[in-house]
């Protein structure tokens, strides 16, 4: 048996013993009361009839009780014990003794003032015999509550139990197969719709992103082998054609050199890649603070103010933030860092001497934006889309160093703090990158 029909019947049992416990108590109180009623019933019969005899004896003697007690015993439905005993302990019975077994008898008795003892006695069996009847209606009762209880309890819970099944069976087949795109079906039937039926959506929802995730992993790793076949082919190549060609120690050293520059690419255009699969399937730890934009800019700047001074390009920054607060934004320094950087890197690569780089911070509603505008070679109409993707170079760009990958890693993480990046630009007039962040509330 599966766990879910043993946790079905573990509860099937305990609401099961709960009502049959609940019920036989409130079947034994009931009892209780009723036995206890009828007694006091028969003591309150017992002491008005000792309450009329004695007064009949009072008035009449041992005659006067005589003939109120046969009067009684024709016509009363139920017939009562009397007996009268005298102070010289002369015992006279004046009801009719057949019948009675004193072991069954309820009495009450009084002595009267001048030593007389009046004796007054019921007969139980009536009230035995109605109570044995009770009983035994209570046990069949109990016995239907039982089956009742079990049976019920039993099918409740199997029907509550059923969607924890269908999810169950889901789990076990999705963990078998592997299969990452099975979905567990939502009930359709009306007012279903409880904390079961939560659960499974929360559970469709946690395998959509972990498909999304396999799929994100996969495709990173994809892309990841092919971008890094032809460096580490060419890697191979220099390698290849040192060793093929006369023993030359220069040659070696040349080649030697290649080797490290190369695999000093390789390994940046891993990290690179790395990060920008982790940014894109939101797996980046981001550590998130407020951070001011001025701030950043600022550091990335001062980066490249000796670049681009010995390049000849001017580089400028302004803010465009009215307040402090109007740059202030939750994000990770260090990755935000790394995007002004990357566009900043940009706009003085491809910005000839003479030209002119603006980097401004400033506020558009509730987002903070960072631009950087540069009046260098710009891009044609057709690249622009382009930009963006992993390893794209423009055709312009072939002289410049770089590997294509700078833009991608931008928007990833500009993505990944719930930004958003856009560019303008045209041909030998210069281009405009924007990374326009929410503002930190
Ligand atoms: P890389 O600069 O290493 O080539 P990027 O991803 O940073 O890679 O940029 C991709 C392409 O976008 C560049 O090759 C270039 O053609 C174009 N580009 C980026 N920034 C600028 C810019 N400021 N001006 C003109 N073209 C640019």
């Amino acid at each position: 048996m599966s766990s879910v029909p043993r946790f079905g019947l573990r509860i099937a049992l305990w609401y099961a013993t709960l009502f049959v416990t609940g019920s036989i108590a409130i079947m034994l109180l009931t009892y209780y009361l009723t036995a206890v009623s009828l007694e006091q019933r028969d003591r309150q019969i017992l002491d008005s009839k000792l309450g009329e005899y004695t007064a009949a004896y009072a008035r009449g003697g041992i005659d006067g009780l005589a003939d109120t007690v046969r009067a009684e015993q024709r016509t009363a439905p139920e017939r009562l014990f009397v007996r009268v005993i005298s102070r010289r302990s002369e015992a006279l019975v004046l009801s009719n003794t057949d019948g009675w077994d004193p072991s069954t008898l309820e009495t009450t008795q009084l002595r009267l003032p001048d030593g007389t003892l009046v004796q007054v006695g019921k007969s139980t069996d009536a009230r035995d015999d109605l109570l044995a009847r009770f009983r035994a209606v209570l046990g069949i009762v109990t016995l239907t509550i039982v089956v009742i209880a079990l049976s019920g309890g039993w099918l409740v819970t199997q029907s509550a139990a059923y969607p924890i099944r269908r999810l169950t069976r889901a789990v076990r087949r999705i963990i078998r197969t592997g299969r990452t795109d099975e979905r567990v079906p939502i009930a359709e039937t009306a007012g279903s719709n409880d904390a079961l039926d939560e659960l499974t959506t929360l559970f469709n929802a946690m395998l959509d992103k972990i498909e999304g995730l396999v799929a994100a992993m996969r495709g990173a790793l994809d892309n990841v082998s092919h971008d890094l076949r032809t460096p580490l082919t060419r890697l191979r190549g220099t390698a290849e054609l040192a060793l093929a060609a006369p023993p030359d120690v220069e040659r070696y050293r040349e080649a030697l050199v290649e080797c490290v520059e190369e695999s000093d690419r390789v390994l940046v255009m891993l990290n690179t890649l790395m990060d920008i699969s982790e940014a894109e399937s939101g797996a980046m730890q981001l550590q998130r603070e407020p951070v001011r934009l001025a701030e950043i800019v600022d550091r990335a700047v001062d980066l490249y103010r000796e670049v681009a001074e010995a390049k000849g390009v001017s580089l400028h920054v302004s803010s465009g933030a009215a307040s402090t607060a109007d740059d202030v934004v939750n994000g990770d320094r260090t990755r935000l860092e790394q995007v002004a950087a990357n566009l900043i890197d940009n706009a003085v690569k491809y910005t000839p001497a003479g030209g002119r780089v603006d980097v401004q911070v400033r506020r558009d509603g509730d987002r903070a934006v960072l631009e950087v505008r540069d009046t260098g070679v710009g891009m044609p109409p057709d690249e622009i889309p382009r930009v963006w993707d992993r390893l794209f170079r423009g055709d312009r760009s072939r002289a410049e160093r770089g590997l294509g990958l700078g833009l991608s890693f931008v928007k990833a993480i500009v993505e990944a703090h719930g930004g958003t990046v856009g560019v303008m630009s045209e041909t030998g007039r210069g281009s405009t990158f924007t990374a326009s962040l929410p503002k930190s509330a």
